[in-house]
Parts: C-alpha cells; structure tokens; sequence
C-alpha cells in the first residue's frame, strides 16, 4: 500500500512537472512572412561586400553604414533587427542560423514566392506549383482549415503586400479576409481603419502594379486587429524583396529593420491587451532565400543558396530556447502543422502534410 501511494506520488509529481516545462497552446497566433529576407542578413547582419560597394545604394551608404555597421556581428547584427535579439532571443526560439549548424530549407526546387508561400502553409511541396502566376491554389491551405474550426470560423484575416496572395490563399474558394495591394477593408470600420484604407492610396507605386508598401499593409493589418481582434492575423511582408531586386541595399535593410520595429509593436500592442497578453504567438518566417555576392538581388536556382531559409517563434506555446545551435533540419513545408498545433489543432487535408516542428519543448 505503502508503495503503491509513493509510485502514485512519484507519477503525479512527473506530470506536474511535465506540464510546467510545456506551455499550454496558443489561443491567438500571429504571423510575419518578409519575402526573400534572406538569414545571412538576420544573423550576420549587414554585409559588408553589398553595403561598402556603391553600385548597390541608391542614397548615401555612409548614412546607411552609420545605421546598420558595426565590425562585431552580435552588434550589428542587433543593430539591424533590434526586437529579434532582444526579445525573441530571450523568450522565444530562432532557427536557421547556418554558423551555428541550425538547418532550415524550403523543400521547393523553385526558392521562389508563390510555391514558397504554398509550401509553407499547404504543408506540402506540390511541383506543379511552378510560377508566380500559377491560379487558384488547388491545396488546401492551414489558414483556411483554422477557418473552418467553429471556434475560429471568420477570426481568420490576412493583409498582404502582394496581389498573388489572393490566388496564393484562394480566398475564391474559402471566401476569407484576404486584403492585397490597392484594396479597402469594407464592412462598419473604425476610424483607425478608415484613415489606414485612405492612407494606402497615398504612397508611391514604386514597385509598379501589385505591389503594397509594407507600411501600408501594416498599418491596415494592425487597425483591423484593433478593431477586429481575430485569432489568427497574417501580414505578408513584400519590401525586402523588391527592393533587392531593385538592387537598392540600404533600402533592403531598412525594409528588414522596419519589418522588426513591426514585430514589436505588434507585441507591445498584443501584451497591453487582455484578449492577446499571454495568449498569443508570434511567427516570423520567409518565403525563401536569395544569392550571395552580386547575386544578392537575385533568387531561384540559379542563385544559390536560395533555398535556405530560418524560422522564428515567440510567446504562448513557444518554450524558450533562444538561438538554436544545431538540431534536426528544418524544412518549410513544416510550418503549415507547426501553426496549427500551436492553436491545439491537428491540420488535415486532401494532400499529404508535413509533421511540425515542436516548439513547446
Ligand atoms: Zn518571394
């Protein structure tokens, strides 16, 4: 008798303290996607093959080496990205850092954005997905399926710097919140979201057609979480991209710096909240890589390495892990079961999904 109240004590002890390491699942979950940032600038910092040479400035680099330079990579790496190394390295969980063994790919062979997207949150590489001008995604998306769950249906919403995300999503399918370049938030509006619906129309094309300036779509993703407060809130990034394909470094980086000051006042605002404080995660990923060297502008596989990529995570759900050095690989058709299981949900489709990565312990 005696034993057997030790052996229950024993047992109940373990599972206590197996849960106190495990947080509880998320009940909210915020994603940042940065189109083609690539890792080398978030662990390295800037680059100073690209930074010191002028071909890639558009505006005064000494002002830009002033902002982001420091001969140490933890300084400049910090100076660049600000709210990654002070908060998500202490709390949360980084991976992707090649220097320190940490392995993340897209599993794509095309290391561009429509099949990177549909990778990431498919949970599944479908090869026919072979362009950025591919049409309605066939594969059922993670978002959509937490669409579907009754206790998310309609807390779901996604603001993209990018037309393609419609097709991307196939929100002609699914009917979600999918607001893309140029398009007004409808419905009864806050007057937040009604001066963040003018304001878009106020900023430069200087990507040509399609393409939002992430302020923009950060400004109207955040008013709508105000107003709104869905579950699950995707902002899909597109600066970092285009400017590097404009070949404009400064601008990349401030593009990558800015990224980050959004991630922190999205959590500053999310932890100031009743309905999100410690309730809520917060991923940031992209879609893929791009080449090194004169390459840097450039992505696809013809501009190694490409494929390589990183993931970020940080809040409820996330064990604190910081800065991952080695591990198991990472893939990105691994994110679409690690967002759903971080809400508590098994994601299910008609397509083959990949296993997440654990990210409670
Ligand atoms: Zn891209």
């Amino acid at each position: 008798m005696k034993q057997t109240t030790l052996f229950v004590l024993v047992a109940l002890a373990c599972i206590v303290r197996v849960h106190a390491q495990q947080p509880a699942p998320a009940r909210n979950l915020v994603i940042f996607l940065m189109d083609g940032y690539r890792w080398e600038e978030l662990y390295r910092g800037a680059d100073s093959t690209i930074l010191f040479n002028k071909h890639y400035n558009r505006i005064d680099s000494a002002w830009t080496v002033t902002k982001y330079w420091a001969g140490d990579v933890q300084a400049r790496r910090q100076k660049l990205m600000p709210f990654v190394w002070e908060t998500i390295a202490a709390k949360g969980q980084l991976y992707g850092n090649r220097d320190a063994g940490s392995l993340v790919n897209v599993k794509n062979k095309y290391q561009f954005s429509y099949p990177g997207r549909s990778e990431a949150f498919t949970g599944y590489y479908d090869s026919a997905i072979n362009s950025n001008d591919y049409p309605d995604n066939p594969n059922t998306n993670v978002l959509e399926f937490i669409d579907k769950q009754p206790d998310f249906h309609g807390k779901v919403a996604i603001f993209s710097s990018w037309d393609a995300d419609a097709r991307i999503f196939n929100r002609h399918r699914n009917g979600m919140l999918v607001n893309i370049y140029g398009e007004d938030v409808g419905g009864p509006l806050t007057p937040l979201q009604r001066e963040a619906n003018t304001w878009q129309h106020l900023l430069p094309d200087i990507f040509g057609s399609g393409e939002r300036l992430d302020a923009a779509t950060y400004a109207m993703g955040k008013a709508y979480l105000l107003a709104q407060h869905p579950r699950v809130l995707y902002i899909d990034l597109g600066d970092p991209d285009d400017f590097a394909h404009a070949g404009d470094y400064g601008d990349y980086l401030d593009a990558a710096h800015y990224a980050d000051a959004m991630f922190k006042d999205i959590w500053t605002t999310l932890q100031q909240d009743p309905f999100y404080k410690d309730k809520t995660a917060l991923l940031v990923f992209p879609d893929h890589g791009r080449g090194v060297g004169p390459q840097w502008t450039d992505h696809g596989q013809g501009a190694p390495p490409s494929g390589q990529t990183y993931f970020l995570a940080l809040g409820a759900g996330v064990a604190t892990k910081g800065e991952v050095k080695g591990g198991e690989q990472i893939y990105q058709q691994q994110y679409a079961q690690t967002i759903a299981s971080l809400l508590g949900l098994k994601f299910t489709a008609e397509h083959p999904v990949a296993e997440g990565v654990v990210l409670a312990h």
